[in-house]
């Protein structure tokens, strides 16, 4: 019967590229420890993912055809994934429930705070995983617990939060900024605390040395274990055997091409450009990214999404022949880690942050909503592995201020103190995921608690029963 105790974990993302990448890389860590890990993902990303020592299974978001795409609006998508997620996710416990191997916990994204009570409801563990960096948690949680009001008055800017750097205007998440803009993403991100107070762990996709302090300055409110950065391990410790990339891809990546193109071009010479899965630039905004690469004595490597290529300037491949690849999607770890490389020009999604950290890659910041903007700030001012490129009046990186940014980066002495810091984040972040490292002990405490708990099942309903 030992094995009916093993520990069985179902990882739940919310269904975009950058959640999935970190709670996928999560499942992986965690089975690569001796625990089962399932990855339990909408019907329309189900095909999406392939990992090694991962069993995926289906749940519906009620938009099974299109996610949110065919759901098109945002609090039609997300009522529909609360409802159908719920019955699905509990199905799946269910159906495992006895079986040889039974789910005991459910990891959920934070986002989708309902699969707590799914895994109430059937009396097994509940852990949240935040995919934010700690710094827009830390906001978010003081918003929820009322130590800081919506909209935040212009006369208690610049923002001062324990822990935290002073936040001017352009630094803080557009959500805070603007409360009005997107309502549906706000109460989504506020929604992340509603029942936290129930989950049994919380979890960050960051490391103690990289934002130790600004989790202590919350730990009361939000008691969360950093155990990131959650990126593949062949690029950090190797220590997961085979583990080279994230096993999801919700578009063809054109890596091979781009490869054999970067083979060609001598070392950290060219700009690598990309604005995430969600952003939507203004065709304005495409065209001056498009001059300034045209006017700069840089390659580049630029991933213009197919939804956007209607923006792209006519001629302008043309124009740049030889010196510009553009594609519309690729395996970014991939393109970070080449030696061609020498600039990551990026919308500083918090994924796309930790990745250039970790690959120790400079990077040159254009924000454009939600937590990107922090994102930003931290790039530049406190870790110093890059500049944020600074928008006129009406919000545009103009070409001249985007060619100042990337010399800054590439060359002098600017990019000299740049890339020194760079290689130390790398070396930090490999060294918190490696053995004894700090994020790899707050995993080894989890699996360990998974582990022990095999002979006290009953204290799970216990504590359910107290908590009603
Ligand atoms: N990504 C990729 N190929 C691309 C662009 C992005 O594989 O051409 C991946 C990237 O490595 C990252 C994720 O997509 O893991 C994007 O997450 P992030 O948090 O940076 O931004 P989001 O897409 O959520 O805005």
């Amino acid at each position: 019967m030992e094995a009916t105790h093993h520990p069985h974990v179902v990882v739940v993302p919310y269904p975009s590229q950058g959640h999935i990448n970190p709670l996928l890389q999560f499942a992986k860590r965690l089975a690569s420890k001796g625990v089962k890990a399932t990855f339990a993902t909408t019907r329309y990303t189900v095909k999406s993912v392939h990992a090694a020592n991962i069993a995926v299974e289906p749940i519906s978001d009620g938009f099974d055809d299109g996610g949110f795409a065919q759901a098109q609006k945002e609090d039609v998508y997300i009522k529909g994934f609360r409802e159908n997620g719920s019955r699905t996710l509990s199905q799946i416990i269910s159906k495992y429930q006895n079986s040889g191997s039974p789910i005991t916990c459910v990891v959920y994204d934070s986002f989708l705070p309902w699969a707590l009570d799914v895994a109430r409801q059937h009396g097994i563990y509940g852990a949240s995983f935040f995919t934010n960096s700690v710094a827009v948690c830390a906001i978010f949680c003081h918003i929820h617990h009322g130590s800081l009001a919506l909209p935040v008055k212009q006369e208690d800017v610049p923002l001062q939060l324990p822990g935290l750097p002073a936040l001017n205007s352009p630094d803080m998440p557009s959500f805070i900024k603007a409360p009005e803009s997107y309502p549906a993403y706000l109460a989504m991100k506020m929604s992340q605390y509603s029942n936290l107070e129930k989950a049994d762990w919380i979890f960050n996709n960051s490391f103690e040395e990289l934002e130790g302090e600004a989790a202590k300055s919350v730990s009361e409110l939000w008691p969360a274990k950093l155990i990131g950065p959650m990126v593949p391990s062949a690029y950090l410790d190797g220590r997961i055997e085979g583990d080279g990339g994230y096993g999801a891809s919700l578009w063809k990546p054109l890596s091979e091409h781009c490869i054999r193109w970067l083979k060609m071009k001598p070392q950290k010479s060219v700009v690598y450009i990309s604005f995430g899965s969600m952003v939507s630039l203004s065709a304005k905004q495409m065209e001056e990214i498009a001059w300034a690469l045209k006017g700069g004595d840089f390659n580049f490597l630029w991933v213009v999404r197919e939804s956007e290529r209607s923006k792209f300037p006519d001629s302008f491949m043309d124009s740049t022949a030889g010196k510009g690849l553009v594609v519309s999607w690729c395996n970014q770890l991939e393109m970070l880690a080449h030696p061609s490389i020498g600039c990551f020009v990026t919308h500083c999604g918090w994924n796309s942050t930790l990745e250039g950290l970790s690959l120790g890659v400079p990077m040159v910041g254009m924000p454009q909503w939600s937590d990107q903007m922090p994102d930003a700030k931290f790039i530049e001012d406190i870790w110093r592995v890059g500049v944020r490129a600074k928008e006129n009046e009406f919000g545009i990186v103009r070409r001249e201020e985007l060619l100042f940014c990337l010399k800054q980066v590439m060359e002098g002495e600017r990019s000299r103190e740049i890339r020194r810091n760079a290689g130390l984040w790398k070396e930090m972040a490999r060294a918190a995921v490696g053995e004894k490292g700090s994020s790899d002990k707050s995993i080894n405490e989890f699996v360990k608690h998974l582990m022990d708990a095999k002979g006290r099942e009953g204290t799970w309903n216990d504590r359910f029963l107290r908590e009603g």
